[in-house]
């Protein structure tokens, strides 16, 4: 187990001496909810990759394509799947509240353990 620091090992003001030490944080085990590829098309314009806080969304660099999450480090926050613009036309066209968790839009976002792992991809 990591021994915890006293306050008088703590820098002045909490500053972070190691950058990029953010990568020994695993964040993904905060997440309630996971997001998912669901049944529209993604058209790979970026903007969750753009928007996502945690650098969790996976990209084929050579093919320009998004290709899923990053489980380690995403919390679950739905911001990409607010920020779709696949989900909106989805959503627009249905002319329903659609649920989060449902599978017509591009991006889902289902309660954590609901899927196996093996459909976060
Ligand atoms: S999932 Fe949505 S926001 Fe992300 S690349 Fe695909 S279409 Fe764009
Ligand atoms: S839910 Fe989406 S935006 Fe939020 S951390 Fe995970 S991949 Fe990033």
């Amino acid at each position: 187990m990591t021994q915890l620091k006293g306050w008088r090992d703590i820098p002045i003001g909490g500053m972070i001496l190691e950058a990029g030490n953010a990568v020994e944080y695993l964040t993904g085990g905060w997440r309630a909810f996971r997001p998912l590829f669901g049944e529209a098309a993604c058209i790979h314009c970026m903007q969750c990759w753009l928007f996502c806080p945690d650098s969790s969304i996976l990209v084929d660099v050579e093919n320009e394509k998004m290709i899923g999450f990053d489980l380690e480090y995403c919390k679950g926050c739905g911001i990409c799947a607010s920020v779709c613009p696949v989900n909106a036309k989805v959503i627009r066209k249905g002319g329903e509240e659609l649920e989060r968790d449902d599978p017509r839009l591009c991006i889902l976002m289902v309660e954590e353990g609901k899927f196996g792992e093996e459909d976060s991809e």
